[in-house]
This record gives C-alpha cells, sequence and structure tokens, in this order.
C-alpha cells in the first residue's frame, strides 16, 4: 500500500490516540455525562437560550503542547464571564499590580456577578470576575478610542489561543439593548471615582468582550497558557507578563465560579472561571488546562457537565492544588500521546 506523507501522520496520530489512556478517559467521562439531563441554559438573551443542551466537549492540552478532546470541541460560542480573567491580567500588564489594586480588591463576595454592591470602604468593586470588577478592569484597558481597545483585547486573546476572534454581533447588541443594569453599576462606580467617565465606551467593551466567539479547544489551550507560565504551549507565543499569571489564577481559584467559588476550591482545586455560554477554563499550574463546553448551567450559573468533568479529573489524577494523597491514576503514565497541532 502506498502512503503519502499527509496519510502516514494522519495513521501516526490515529494510532497514538488509540494507544493514549488519557484520550480514552476522556471518552468514558464523556460517555459517562452526556447523557445527564439537569440545567438549562442561559436565557437571559435570546441568542444564548437557542443553545442546544446536547453540545458537549473536553479538551485538555498539556503544557508541552499535547491535546486530548473529545465531543464538540469546535463548536463557537460566546466566551462571556471566562474573559473577565484575561482581561483582569491585560489591565495589570498596562498599569501595573499597584495601580490596579486601587481600583479592583480580590475579594469572594458570596453575591450573584451582577450584584449592585462595592466595598463600603474603599468604594472599589469586590473583585474582577463579578460586573462590577469586570467593568472597572474594561475601563482600564489602554488604547486611543473604542476601535483600538477592542483590537488590542482581541490581539490579547489571539495571543492565549492561537487564532483569531470574532465579536458575536447579535450577542453584543443584544447584551448591549439589554444591560441596564451594568449601565447602573457603571455608574454608581463613575459616582465614587472609580471609573473614568468613558462609560458608553467601557461598557461597549465589557459587551464585546463577553461576546467574543471561542470553542472548547481554545478555553483549554488559555488554561495551558496559564498553566505554562504564560506562553502558548503550542504556537511558542508569550500571552501574558510571567509575573502577573499568578495574580490572575489566584484570583480565579477564589472567585473564578460565581458564587460557587468555595465550593469549587474544596471539591475541584483549579483556579478556573466559568461563563454562561456554557463554558469552564481549569488551570492545573505547570501541567494543563481544561476546557469544557456544555450549556446546561446551574443555579448559580456554571455548566452542570463542565463541573462534573473537572470533579472527576482532579479527584482520579490527583490535580487539587492542595492535593497529598496518592492520586487513583499518574497523569504521567497517562498522558503519553495526545494530538500534537498539525493532527487538530
Ligand atoms: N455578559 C454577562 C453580563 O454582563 C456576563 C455573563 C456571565 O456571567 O457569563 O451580564
Amino acid at each position: 500500500m502506498m502512503v503519502d506523507k499527509n496519510n502516514l501522520h494522519s495513521l501516526t496520530s490515529s494510532i497514538q490516540a488509540v494507544a493514549s489512556p488519557f484520550r480514552s478517559y476522556l471518552n468514558e467521562l464523556y460517555e459517562k455525562y452526556q447523557p445527564l439531563k439537569e440545567g438549562a441554559v442561559a436565557d437571559y438573551i435570546p441568542e444564548l437560550a437557542i443553545a442546544n443542551p446536547d453540545w458537549f466537549g473536553i479538551s485538555v492540552v498539556t503544557v508541552d503542547g499535547q491535546i486530548f478532546e473529545v465531543g464538540d470541541c469546535s463548536k463557537l460560542f460566546t466566551i462571556q464571564s471566562i474573559s473577565k480573567a484575561f482581561i483582569y491580567g491585560m489591565a495589570i500588564e498596562d498599569h501595573g499590580r499597584d495601580y490596579v489594586w486601587t481600583k479592583v480588591s480580590v475579594e469572594p463576595t458570596g453575591e450573584a456577578f451582577n450584584s449592585i454592591v462595592l466595598d463600603e470602604k474603599t468604594n472599589r468593586p469586590y473583585n474582577p470576575m463579578v460586573n462590577a470588577g469586570a467593568i472597572a478592569t474594561a475601563d482600564l484597558i489602554k488604547g486611543n478610542g473604542a476601535t483600538e481597545r477592542l483590537k488590542r483585547t482581541l490581539d490579547m486573546f489571539r495571543r492565549y489561543t492561537g487564532r483569531e476572534h470574532d465579536i458575536n454581533v447579535p450577542v453584543f447588541l443584544s447584551e448591549k439593548a439589554t444591560g441596564n443594569r451594568n449601565r447602573a453599576i457603571a455608574y454608581l462606580m463613575l459616582n465614587f471615582g472609580m471609573i473614568s467617565d468613558r462609560i458608553d465606551e467601557t461598557l461597549d467593551l465589557y459587551f464585546q468582550q463577553c461576546s467574543i466567539m471561542v470553542n472548547g479547544h481554545d478555553l483549554a489551550v488559555m488554561a495551558a497558557t496559564l498553566a505554562n507560565g504564560g506562553v502558548n504551549p503550542i504556537t511558542g507565543e508569550r500571552a501574558i507578563d510571567e509575573r502577573y499569571v499568578q495574580d490572575v489564577i489566584s484570583v480565579m481559584l477564589t472567585c473564578g465560579m460565581y458564587d460557587a467559588s468555595g465550593e469549587w476550591a474544596y471539591r475541584v482545586g483549579m483556579p478556573a472561571k466559568s461563563g454562561v455560554g456554557g463554558g469552564i477554563t481549569a488551570v492545573v499550574p505547570g501541567k494543563l488546562g481544561i476546557g469544557v463546553f456544555s450549556p446546561p448551567l446551574d443555579v448559580k450559573g456554571n455548566s452542570i457537565r463542565g463541573i462534573k468533568v473537572c470533579e472527576d479529573i482532579s479527584r482520579d489524577f490527583g490535580l487539587h492544588l492542595f492535593n497529598v494523597a496518592k492520586p487513583k491514576h499518574n497523569l504521567k503514565d497517562w498522558i503519553e500521546g495526545g494530538d500534537s497541532v498539525d493532527a487538530w
């Protein structure tokens, strides 16, 4: 049989694929949780309500660039609140840690993500993962006017994922049309001098960052980039200064999963961020990134299948940050044989 170079490559990667125990493990997780019927897709705007509850993808990318995935990992959806973690890193790069600290605190709230509440003593929003903090953070993104600020934002996401991103314009317009609560939060912060008076421009940027289209694979690469000290393990490009990775992922650990962040830190123990589009990005520092996409959410706004998948991976491979017990499976032995980027 004649096999040309391309065929040989796909033959080799499918042999690797079959050989990888971690891939079989992910396939089993997929089969285990695909039948779940709990939760509801977000419906605060019509564009999110049309999501199919059966969509489900799991992607894992290691810091040495191996890719393992199963299900709907190339299906695009809006990043929503997941953007907040990455914009926070960008604001720190733009202004330095000390200045950003004067504008946004890092305390978990236990309150809903869109609550209209500021720290009574300092007038700062509680953390960059609730809407108030995220809007204050978006205000800090530098650039000469709306276009340049958006361009810099999209370029930052490109460095994390290795590809160009589009905005979902109907989602952006809907967020903007229905975003009076976010507008109220922004004006409250303006009143206290916590943000600049370019309110409409900053809110547009915030609605646009929430409307960026990503897929499950992107979320795993973004998390793997943080896990890898800020360098995208597939492209080799730096996405964020390594000094600031710990700022981003520590706030993800304490505040990234809405008002279930404490329970997440307890059960899963990975810095993570979720969004109402159904995505979760989870970081295992020095090891790997996980991206899960499944639109049905629990009452707190986190993807139900996403939580279960991360809980299982954390438990089975001992990936909880504070785990000191011998895990069921040794990650190192299980992750040989993932696809390379050419195969993806
Ligand atoms: N765009 C949403 C809002 O500002 C954020 C949704 C989310 O939490 O993922 O209300």
